[in-house]
C-alpha cells in the first residue's frame, strides 16, 4: 500500500479553495483604534470580532495536551470538526467513508448531510475492532475510516494495535474520535501524531471539561491538515465567550482532574452495584464516563426509571445493544438516586 499525500486525498475544490479573507485575518495586532471591520465601537465585551484562530486558547491547550498550536483545529462542538473532515475530503456521491457499528450516531447524520455514503462495519461480540472487515469494507473511493476510542455506547477502548493495522494497510485518513479520553486508563493517540500524518484525533470540551453548553470541539493532525481545515470554516466559528471561558477552564485543570476522579470512583461503585442486581445481565467494562449495562428487560427499566424522573439512553434498538440501556455516571447524590430506584425494580 502506498499512502496518499494530503494533497491527493482533498476534493479539487478544497484543494484550489481561496478563503474568505476577514478583516482580523488581513490585521492581527492587539493594539491601535479598529475601524476595519465595521464593528460598533461602544464596548459591550462582545462588540468586537473575536480572533478568527482562536490563538491564545490555541497555545494554552497546546501546552496542556503536549502538541504544537498548528496541530489543532477548534469546531463549534466535535460535530464541526468531523463535518469538515467530510467536507475537505470526500467528493458527494462518490466517495464513502467506512466506520464501526455500535457508534456515535453522528458520523452517519453528517454522512447522509455530506450525500457521502457511509460502510458500517459490525464490532465483534466483545466490542473489540474487526480490522479484517474494515479493510474488506474499504475500496478506491473510501476516503477515511473514523473509529471511536473509548466508544459510545460500548464504552471500551480499541486496541491500538488494531488500529496500527489499519494505519499501515489503509491510504487514506484515520480518524480517533476520542470524546472520553479523559476517563480512560489508557493515553491518548496523539502522540502519534508526527508519525503519522494522515491521522486525525478528535477530542471535546463538551464531557471531561464541563462546557458541553459552549460548542467547543477539536481536532488535532498536521499542520497542513489543519491549514485546509482552516481554510474551510466559518471565519469567526468560535464566538468570543467561549475562547474566552475555555481558555479560564485549561487555566483550571486541577479543578477538572479532581472531578474526573471522583466520577471513575463513583463509576466503580455503581459497577459493582449494577452487578448485585438480579435482572442486570452483563455490566460492560468501560473507558468512559458511563456505563452500558444489559438487563431482562431494557424498554420496562427505562420507563420505570423515567417515572421516577431519572433518564438513561435506551439503546436496546442499537446492533450488538439488544436490552442495553447506557447510564451516565452522575454525582454521588444522583448515583445514590439512581441506585436506590434501582434496587426496588422488580
Ligand atoms: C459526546 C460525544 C462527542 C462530543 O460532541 P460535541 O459536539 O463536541 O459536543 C463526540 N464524539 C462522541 C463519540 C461523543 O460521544
Amino acid at each position: 500500500m502506498k499512502p496518499e499525500t494530503i494533497t491527493s486525498l482533498l476534493r479539487p475544490n478544497i484543494l484550489h479553495l481561496t478563503p474568505y479573507s476577514s478583516a482580523r485575518s488581513e490585521f492581527d495586532g492587539a493594539e491601535g483604534i479598529f475601524l476595519d471591520a465595521n464593528e460598533n465601537p461602544y464596548n459591550t465585551d462582545y462588540n468586537r470580532y473575536p480572533d478568527p484562530l482562536q490563538r491564545k486558547l490555541k497555545e494554552k491547550l497546546a501546552q496542556t495536551k503536549g502538541v504544537q498550536p498548528s496541530n489543532i483545529f477548534l469546531g463549534n462542538g466535535s460535530d464541526e470538526a468531523i463535518d469538515i473532515a467530510l467536507r475537505s475530503f470526500c467528493n458527494p456521491h462518490a466517495d464513502n467513508i467506512v466506520t464501526i457499528t455500535p457508534t456515535y450516531g453522528m458520523y452517519k447524520v453528517l454522512a447522509q448531510i455530506n450525500d457521502v455514503e457511509l460502510r458500517e462495519v459490525p464490532l465483534n461480540a466483545d466490542f473489540s475492532l474487526n480490522t479484517q472487515a474494515v479493510l474488506q469494507a474499504v475500496d478506491a473511493h473510501t476516503k477515511m475510516i473514523i473509529l471511536c476510542s473509548p466508544n459510545n455506547p460500548t464504552g471500551n477502548d480499541l486496541e491500538w494495535s488494531s488500529m496500527l493495522h489499519l494505519l499501515n494497510n489503509f491510504s487514506g485518513i484515520i480518524a480517533i474520535d476520542e470524546a472520553y479520553i479523559d476517563f480512560a486508563q489508557g493515553a491518548s493517540r496523539l502522540q502519534y501524531l508526527p508519525q503519522y500524518p494522515r491521522l486525525i484525533v478528535w477530542q471535546t470540551f463538551s464531557k471531561a471539561w464541563a462546557m458541553a453548553g459552549l460548542r467547543l470541539g477539536i481536532a488535532f493532525a498536521h499542520e497542513e491538515l489543519i491549514a485546509v481545515f482552516n481554510k474551510v470554516k466559518y471565519p469567526y466559528n468560535i464566538n468570543a465567550y467561549t475562547q474566552q471561558k475555555a481558555l479560564e477552564m485549561l487555566q483550571q485543570q486541577p479543578t477538572m482532574l479532581q472531578q474526573v476522579n471522583t466520577i471513575l470512583q463513583e463509576r466503580q461503585r455503581l459497577q459493582k452495584e449494577f452487578a448485585q442486581l438480579k435482572y442486570v445481565k452483563t455490566v460492560y467494562p468501560t473507558s468512559a464516563n458511563f456505563i452500558l449495562i444489559q438487563v431482562e428487560d431494557a424498554n420496562r427499566l427505562y420507563d420505570y426509571l423515567l417515572a421516577q424522573h431519572i433518564i438513561v439512553r435506551n439503546r436496546t434498538k442499537v446492533q450488538l445493544c439488544g436490552n442495553c440501556v447506557r447510564i451516565t455516571v452522575g454525582t454521588a447524590h444522583e448515583n445514590d438516586a439512581l441506585l436506590q430506584a434501582m434496587h426496588l425494580f422488580a
